[in-house]
């Protein structure tokens, strides 16, 4: 993101000026002179935020021109997190149904497997040599398995309610949705990260799914169909999206 300034407060220096840094209430801002005409405003994958301004640009105006972006950097922050979210680089827990269980990863030359033991901790158990790429794929299958144990009886329980007939529900991880639905060939697809979060959490993708069969968008006929079966699916949707 690029901000023009009327600024001719010029100067020839091309080192840069080691980074000092910012503060405004929980956010760091790394700020860096450099020689360069307009103001750069960054946010890095792992969410730090780079302010690059001009020389002569003193840090009281750069903090003015931070707060002016607040909403920006607020907004690409949550981005961020949620989609950090989807993509745990460590194991060291798992989120289960709505519960963040501990770990105990260990290797023996079986099938993997995952279970929990009477502490409630969750052992993965793997192939010796899993790389982590493989520790999710093995805590997908699992996802997959324990969803359907669950979606399978709601699907069954909510057709008479709705009226609708749901011809498969199939899974896989997804990066930017929750679920689809296929309203010509009355298929739906679930995120198997789903299995991260609550029971009522989990019935409410599975009914907005299912809703889509009867209204094909998002529009006031939509959630009228929502409102309907399932009063409460804003809540629901606020807690899915972690707000
Ligand atoms: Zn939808």
């Amino acid at each position: 993101m690029n901000f023009r300034l009327n600024s001719n407060n010029q100067l020839s220096r091309k080192l840069i000026v080691p980074s000092s840094r910012l503060q405004h209430g929980q956010l760091e801002i790394t700020l860096l002179r450099k020689s360069i005409r307009s103001v750069r405003l960054s946010i890095s994958s792992e969410g730090n935020v780079k302010l690059t301004v001009p020389y002569g640009f003193d840090e009281a105006a750069a903090m003015d021109f931070l707060k002016s972006k607040l909403p920006w950097i607020e907004k690409h922050l949550e981005q961020i997190h949620r989609q950090k979210e989807l993509e745990p680089d460590d194991f060291s827990t798992v989120s289960f149904l709505g519960q963040v269980y501990p770990t105990i990863i260990s290797y023996q030359t079986i099938a993997p497997r995952i279970y929990f033991d009477a502490s409630k901790t969750m052992h993965l158990v793997l192939k010796p040599g899993t790389p982590i790429s493989g520790i999710q794929k093995v805590l997908d299958a699992w996802f997959q398995v324990e969803l359907k144990k669950r979606i399978d009886p709601l699907v069954k329980e909510w057709e008479p309610i709705m009226g609708v007939e749901v011809l498969s529900v199939r899974y896989r991880r997804m990066k930017t949705r929750w679920g689809t639905c296929n309203v010509l060939t009355h298929q739906i697809l679930l995120n198997t990260e789903l299995a991260r979060k609550s029971f009522p959490c989990i019935e409410y993708i599975l009914v907005h799914e299912m809703a889509h069969l009867l209204e094909r968008g998002h529009g006031p006929a939509f959630k009228a169909v929502m409102d309907n079966y399932l009063p409460h699916w804003r809540l629901l949707r606020k807690e899915l999206n972690g707000k």
